[in-house]
């Protein structure tokens, strides 16, 4: 069945790239990895029923696949460069491919990103993407350089991909004006936007940077335990979207704000100092980010509530209110 899907996705992830020695077609792809630069790589896998719902689009399947990728190299400051694709479909299904691959060209194509060879298998329907991407030596970021008195920040707002899983899981009874609002949530769980410029620009300001793919609560959480630190979030600070706040009461949105996973946001921590920097350099960029927090001596993560009083929550994900 490959060859003709092969040949599809070739031709339709075309992208100059004058280091690319050898794409699609040979055993290997062969590429000029440029002198002076660092190579960083990552690879996720989406599994149908796992990490999106059956019955997601092609195309939102293929832009997705890649996004959550981007949004690794994005954690950690570097630019997108070459990519691989494994794909593992029920059936040669053309139609699937092709939606599949308009997507994932979509994100691509500005990105000026590289398809450069793959595998193609017959199975459950299961997507690999492995990213190729360069950093100047040294400067990736990591989770790892956090200190105390740093400045917690988040990229975008939060929840938004929690409530658009919701609202696909809880079928609407009749039309209650809010379609919209729904419709923007789901976009958001279904075409994450990865944040590559936010990425490279903290490069030299932030001191630890994470994407928050699990929840903003286990995310910070492996920036604290990779640091040897704590973090002190204020609830009230945290950014979320009007859609979110119209849809749902304020301890729904809180939840999925602090424990809802696919936002593909950055967190990160910057000293004192350069707060300001940081944040007038990502709103030229667009989006911008918001202090959520503070980075303390101890370890875990704690959240304020709005009444000032600790709110009891796990690191690895929700509880419940004390
Ligand atoms: P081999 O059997 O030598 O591993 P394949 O028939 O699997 O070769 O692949 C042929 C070529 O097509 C290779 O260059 C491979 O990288 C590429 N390829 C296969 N599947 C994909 C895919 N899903 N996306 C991109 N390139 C692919
Ligand atoms: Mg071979």
């Amino acid at each position: 069945m490959e060859f003709d899907l092969i040949e599809l996705i070739r031709q339709r992830t075309a992208q100059a790239r004058d280091d690319v020695r050898l794409g699609i077609g040979d055993d290997a792809a062969v590429l000029a990895v440029p002198v002076g630069k660092d190579l960083v790589v990552a690879i996720d896998t989406l599994v149908e029923g796992v990490h999106f719902p059956r019955g997601t689009a092609a195309a939102d399947i293929g832009w997705k696949a890649l996004a959550v990728n981007l949004s690794d190299l994005a954690a950690m400051g570097a630019s997108p460069a070459w990519a691989l694709l494994s794909l593992t479909l029920p059936q040669a299904d053309r139609a699937f491919v092709e939606g599949f691959i308009e997507g994932f060209a979509q994100l691509a194509q500005p990105h000026r990103l590289a398809l450069v060879g793959g595998d193609t298998t017959r199975g459950p329907l299961t997507i690999s993407v492995a990213v190729h991407g360069l950093v100047p030596p040294g400067k990736a970021l990591t989770r790892s350089g956090a200190r105390v008195g740093d400045v917690v920040l988040v990229t975008g707002t939060l929840g938004d991909a929690a409530a658009g899983l919701h609202a696909l899981q809880i079928p609407l009874r009749g039309d209650d004006g809010h379609a919209n609002l729904r419709q923007h949530l789901i976009e958001r769980l279904n075409r994450p936007t990865p944040r590559l410029a936010a990425g490279i620009a903290l490069r030299d300001q932030a001191h630890a940077c994470v994407d928050v793919s699990d929840g903003l609560l286990a995310d910070l959480g492996h920036i604290c335990t990779a640091s040897g630190v704590g973090a002190e979030i204020d609830a009230a600070l945290l950014p979320r979207s009007s859609a979110l706040l119209d849809l749902h009461d304020d301890i729904t949105a809180l939840q999925f704000a602090l424990s809802g996973g696919d936002d593909y946001e950055l967190c990160f921590c910057v000293p004192v100092s350069q707060v300001a920097q940081v944040q007038a350099d990502l709103s030229r960029l667009g989006g911008g980010a918001t202090r959520i927090g503070r980075i303390v001596a101890g370890e875990g993560v704690r959240v304020r509530g709005h009444d000032g009083a600790w709110l009891e929550c796990a690191t690895s994900g929700w509880e419940h209110f004390a």
